[in-house]
């Protein structure tokens, strides 16, 4: 391996040479101050997407405390913590030295959630490997050797010493137990029949659409003793807060009242948040999606019978194709995907949901005889759904009261504190009842052959180029010839997240879609691959840019993609 010595003067052999000339280094390694940095790929011009690089620390040289490597998690949020403290630690050093992006070092930005993520990855011995983008210097298309120097050589160097010179041992230690906290939380949720958990004294709302951080002066959460749950997290204690039991779980309220910031909450507790975050103890089954009405999406194959039959001219609901989806139809395929990815909670706000697709009023059902109506109101199958499937549901119903029939838990938010309603909502079933219109399903779940997706749907290639690949923040997709409109996936929370997908639908072109498997094992194997390789197994080789998305936010994606093509029923 090369020293610290070989870089300079490599460096300074291509001085005022043309920018070419720096792909020279590309795949070299060297060896510097108590690490190797290895330059993966070198940008064409100082305007281009920057150069790759990766700094390896040896165990020795990191000298990471034991606890933080016990466990994967714990390695997951010291990497998190390593990759924040990068990010200050180079905003110290970057400088901008010449054309474009000359002289920038960066590293890929996290948000509140705490991701398994390619930027940092903390191996069991202690090995930590950092991947960067390093804008190599120019004055217009002159390499500037000396300012490449200085990055290289001095400025990385000592970002790195700054990172593990001066850990914040306290810090890192309170950064890994949050995590092992939420992970521990969430693994008790099952055993205690709950679905979700919001600790008392948890602050919900965000400072606003745009900045997920939360609200300053946001009320903090009042747990009362009707629904108070507790459980035990191991560096935490025991820990007091609102249980949400599995099964169907209204949350009413009035308009304004905070339903659905306690919904998003919720949504978003399927992943562990940092420290600070007001929701670092609030956790929901992490099998739990996120349900909206989608119109103009496509759908492919999809087995909409449960909720949709005999749609006029005959056109066939047991496999819907369509490339322009209403709002119900959108609706009740995001559910039957949702299933088949496994989902264990269906979570439903109606500020998003069709009206259609989730009641139909007794007026209605005068009005226009069942022969008639295509739909089947998510009503009549939301206990089927529960009682036969053990798939929950967790709604935010301010307007519907037929609901009230079918719930087994109904929380009412009241000037942004819960309340427990549920005896007086059973008071109000039998005051008030539906009669004929009382919810129950027209027949049997209907049991859906499996998707084979076909090799055909996944074509990477865009004119010259033969394969393109990117992503637009957390909005699209952009595979081949199409985009992906991926922009209401809310748990689809960073644009990290978006390019880790796109290397899976890129995974699924090269030969990991074979027209054989369905795609629940399809998902089931990018889940194994990362089990036993971690995120590395399927991403792009060099990119620190990725993070792990859930099985179910790569289903969505491969759900709206508009090639999508299914291997032919049997
Ligand atoms: P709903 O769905 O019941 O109509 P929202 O959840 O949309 O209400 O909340 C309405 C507004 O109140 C939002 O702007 C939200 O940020 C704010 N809000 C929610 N919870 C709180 C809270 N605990 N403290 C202060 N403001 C809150
Ligand atoms: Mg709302």
């Amino acid at each position: 391996m090369s020293s610290a010595a070989d870089l300079q003067a490599a460096l300074g052999r291509i001085d005022r040479k043309p920018y070419g000339f720096y792909k020279d280094l590309r795949g070299r390694s060297y060896s510097l101050d108590g690490f190797d940095l290895c330059i993966d790929h070198v940008q064409g011009d100082p305007f281009a997407a920057p150069s790759r690089v990766r700094v390896d620390v040896s165990p020795a040289r990191a000298d990471l405390p034991e606890f933080a490597l016990e466990n994967s998690d714990a390695r997951r949020a010291c990497a998190d913590f390593l990759l924040r403290a990068f990010r200050e630690s180079l905003r110290a050093q970057s400088v901008s030295a010449g054309s474009g992006k000359s002289g920038r070092l960066e590293i890929s930005a996290p948000a509140q959630e705490v991701l398994e993520r390619t930027a940092v990855c903390v191996s069991r011995e202690g090995a930590v490997r950092v991947r960067l983008t390093a804008g190599l210097p120019a004055s217009g298309r002159r390499i500037l050797a000396r300012e490449a120097q200085a990055m290289l050589v001095r400025k990385l160097p000592d970002a790195v010493a700054a990172v593990f010179e001066h850990l914040d041992d306290r810090g890192l230690r309170a950064h890994v137990e949050v995590v092992e906290d939420q992970v521990a939380l969430r693994a008790q949720l099952a055993p205690n029949g709950l679905l979700a958990f919001v600790a008392q004294d948890s602050v919900l709302p965000r400072c606003s659409g745009a900045d997920p951080r939360p609200l300053s002066d946001g009320l903090v959460f009042q747990v009362p003793d009707a629904l108070a749950r507790e459980l035990e997290a191991p560096h935490a204690g025991r820990v007091r807060g609102l249980g949400i039991p599995r099964g169907v779980t209204l949350i009413v309220g009035g308009g304004y009242h905070g339903k659905s910031t306690l919904l998003q909450a919720l949504a978003l507790g399927v992943y562990d948040q940092i420290l600070g975050d007001g929701r670092e103890a609030c956790v929901t089954d992490a099998a739990a999606q996120t349900i909206r009405a989608e119109d103009g999406r496509s759908t492919r194959g999809v087995d909409l019978r449960a909720f949709i039959c005999d749609l006029p001219l005959g056109r066939r609901t047991d496999r819907f194709d369509t490339d322009d989806a209403s709002g119900s139809t959108s609706q009740a395929a995001a559910i039957v995907e949702a299933l088949e990815a496994g989902a264990s909670a269906l979570l439903i706000d109606e500020d998003t949901a069709a009206t259609n697709f989730m009641i139909r009023d007794a007026r209605m059902r005068a009005l226009v005889p069942a022969a008639q109506e295509p739909i089947t109101p998510y009503l009549d199958r939301v206990r089927q759904l529960w009682e036969e499937r053990g798939v929950s549901s967790l709604m935010v119903v301010g307007g519907a009261g037929d609901y009230l029939d079918v719930a087994d838990c109904v929380i009412q938010m009241d000037a942004y504190q819960p309340r427990e309603v549920t005896s007086q909502a059973r008071k109000v079933v039998q005051f008030l009842p539906l009669g004929d219109a009382a919810p129950r399903p027209p027949g049997p779940w209907p049991t859906a052959s499996a998707r084979i997706p076909d090799p055909k749907s996944f074509d990477a290639s865009r004119g010259r180029r033969s394969e393109r690949v990117r992503s637009v923040k957390t909005r699209a997709i952009e595979f081949g010839r199409e985009e992906i409109d991926v922009a209401l996936l809310y748990q689809l929370v960073d644009p990290a997240q978006a390019r880790m997908v796109g290397d899976v639908l890129l995974a699924l072109s090269r030969g990991l879609c074979d027209g054989k498997g369905s795609l629940a094992q399809l998902l089931d194997e990018i889940d194994r691959t990362i089990e036993y390789e971690g995120l590395e197994g399927i991403t792009e080789q060099s990119f620190g840019d990725r993070a792990r998305a859930r099985r179910f936010e790569i289903a969505s994606a491969l759900n709206r993609l508009r090639s999508l093509q299914l291997v032919a029923a049997q």
